[in-house]
Formats: C-alpha cells, sequence, structure tokens
C-alpha cells in the first residue's frame, strides 16, 4: 500500500506507473472505512491495474457544522482495512490546504436540476461541493474507471452528469448498497450511533422495504401517506423527508408509468444523527 498526502506526489507517482494503456480504477471516499467502500474498491481491482482511493473529508459539502467536526476520522484503521484487500493499493490522503490551495469554497454547478431534489433541497449547497470535489480529484487522479456506492444514488446521478457536461474521460460505475445484517445501510455516520440506536434504525430499512411492496398496488402518495404514519409513531426518529422519484430525473413520482423505473429515498435523524438509504421500487 502507498500512501500520498500532496497531489504533487501522487500525479508524480500515477506518471511513473502508468501509459496510456494501464487503466486506472478510483474510488472517492470520505474515510471511516466500512465494507461498503472495500466492496467499491473490489470491484475496482476486477477491472484496473491501478487502483487509487481517497480519503477526504471535504469541507465545502457540509451545510451543518456540528456534522463536519463530529465526521469520524479514522485514517490508521482506514489503512489497516484497505491492506486486507492488497498491497498495492494507492491512498490518497490529502490536506485541505492541498485540495483547496487556501480557497475552502464550492464552485457553482448546474446539473440540469438533478441539485433541486431531496439531498439538494435538505442541504443547500451540498452538491456545489460534492461536484467541485469530485471534479477536482478527477483532474488530479485521472482515472479511467470510478466507483460510486447506489447508496448515494442521487450523488451518483450527479456525478454522472457531471462526467457528462464537461466531457471528462470517465466512466462511472454505480455499485449496490452494502447493509449491515438488521438491513441498516452501512454509512460511516453509523459510527455515530449507539448500539440501540443501531439495532432501532433497522427501521429505515424495513419501511422502504415495505414501500417496495406496496408500489405494485398503491400510489406514491398513499406510500408516502404509510411513511409518515410509521416515523410519526416513533420516538426515535424524525423523518426529514420520503420521495418516490423518476430514477432518471429524480423528479416526484405523481402518476406512475410503466415505462419508467422508480425509487424510494429516504433521508431520517436519529439523536441529530442524519441516515439516508434508497431503494429501486420497480
Ligand atoms: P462516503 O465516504 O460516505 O463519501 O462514501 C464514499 C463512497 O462509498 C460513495 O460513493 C458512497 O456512495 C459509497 N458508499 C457509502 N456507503 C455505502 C454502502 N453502504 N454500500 C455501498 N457503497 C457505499
Amino acid at each position: 500500500m502507498l500512501l500520498f498526502n500532496t497531489q504533487k506526489e501522487l500525479v508524480s507517482h500515477l506518471n511513473s506507473v502508468s501509459n496510456e494503456t494501464t487503466s486506472i480504477g478510483f474510488v472517492p471516499t470520505m474515510g471511516a472505512l466500512h465494507a461498503g467502500h472495500l466492496s467499491l474498491l473490489e470491484e475496482s481491482m476486477k477491472h484496473n491495474a491501478i487502483n487509487v482511493i481517497s480519503i477526504f473529508v471535504n469541507p465545502t459539502q457540509f451545510n451543518n457544522a456540528e456534522d463536519l467536526a463530529k465526521y469520524p476520522k479514522t485514517l490508521e484503521s482506514d489503512i489497516a482495512k484497505i491492506k486486507t484487500l492488497s498491497d498495492s493499493i494507492i491512498v490518497f490522503a490529502p490536506s485541505i490546504d492541498d485540495i483547496y490551495e487556501g480557497k475552502t469554497v464550492a464552485s457553482p454547478f448546474n446539473f440540469d436540476g438533478l441539485e433541486h431534489q431531496m439531498e439538494g433541497k435538505f442541504r443547500p449547497g451540498h452538491f456545489d461541493g460534492v461536484g467541485t470535489i469530485v471534479k477536482r480529484l478527477f483532474e488530479i487522479v485521472k482515472p479511467n474507471n470510478a466507483y460510486f456506492g447506489e447508496k448515494d444514488f442521487q450523488q451518483l446521478q450527479i456525478v454522472k452528469k457531471l462526467v457528462e457536461k464537461n466531457k471528462i474521460p470517465v466512466i462511472v460505475v454505480g455499485c449496490p448498497i452494502y447493509r449491515e445484517p438488521n438491513g441498516l445501510a452501512m454509512s460511516s455516520r453509523n459510527e455515530r450511533l449507539t448500539d440501540e440506536e443501531r439495532k432501532k434504525a433497522a427501521i429505515i430499512y424495513q419501511t422502504i422495504t415495505e414501500a417496495r411492496k406496496m408500489f405494485a398496488t398503491k400510489s406514491a402518495k398513499e406510500i408516502t401517506d404509510f411513511v409518515n404514519k410509521v416515523f410519526d409513531k416513533s420516538t426515535d426518529f424524525e423523518l426529514e423527508y420520503f420521495q418516490i422519484a423518476d430514477e432518471t430525473t429524480l423528479l416526484p413520482c405523481l402518476r406512475k408509468s410503466k415505462t419508467k423505473k422508480y425509487r424510494a429515498f429516504i433521508a431520517v435523524f436519529v439523536n441529530k444523527i442524519r441516515l439516508i438509504d434508497t431503494i429501486s421500487l420497480n
């Protein structure tokens, strides 16, 4: 395993080991790695000769100072986990200054409206931060393939749009969601939950799984009412949003169309910790 803390050192190393025919696979993360992150790396390793993972808690995508301050930082154990996969993986863990060069601000992006739905509504500026860091990292690493989780499905669609609009020569690959045995989607933020909260958080996956069952016979409104009721009854969990949306446009589903693919998206707070999940409905 090779660790680089500056883009200069990383680029110089990549230039020395790659040529036009070596494929570079890239997995951007914010660290506190779990099996979901590692599954992206494994997918990358199947298809690329050189594999890079970045670990960088990107300040410009946080709209909440407490969320940023409390985001888990576990570089040593992250590196130990990466080593269990292979010794040849390249880790890029830059400082904020190395990436932002003194100007820690996001650039504005237009993602054709994808940025105005769900996470974009509830986390103002979030996708400008995501667009800024992903574009920057793509410019540094110049990957052939980049791997993103469907857990952040809106982000995945936005990164695909970023690549398309900026004509960046990278293939963006979506990877399935890894879950805890009780169904809770793995997330770095789960580390902040108590054991009790982690157990109870199974309600999120249970509810969206029920929503998927209902989707065969019920309208989006009926399903949304059902989900609202579930969380109204809960004393531990507060629903921020539940939305059934078209997978491509991310616009809310008002009337179901047989030709469209739909997905349910959910964001829930437990004790100020924000958890998101998503499931394909048809
Ligand atoms: P993060 O470190 O949370 O920014 O996530 C880095 C990448 O890992 C993103 O592409 C996420 O979508 C992906 N990821 C996060 N959680 C999971 C999960 N449970 N299963 C699969 N991929 C995930």
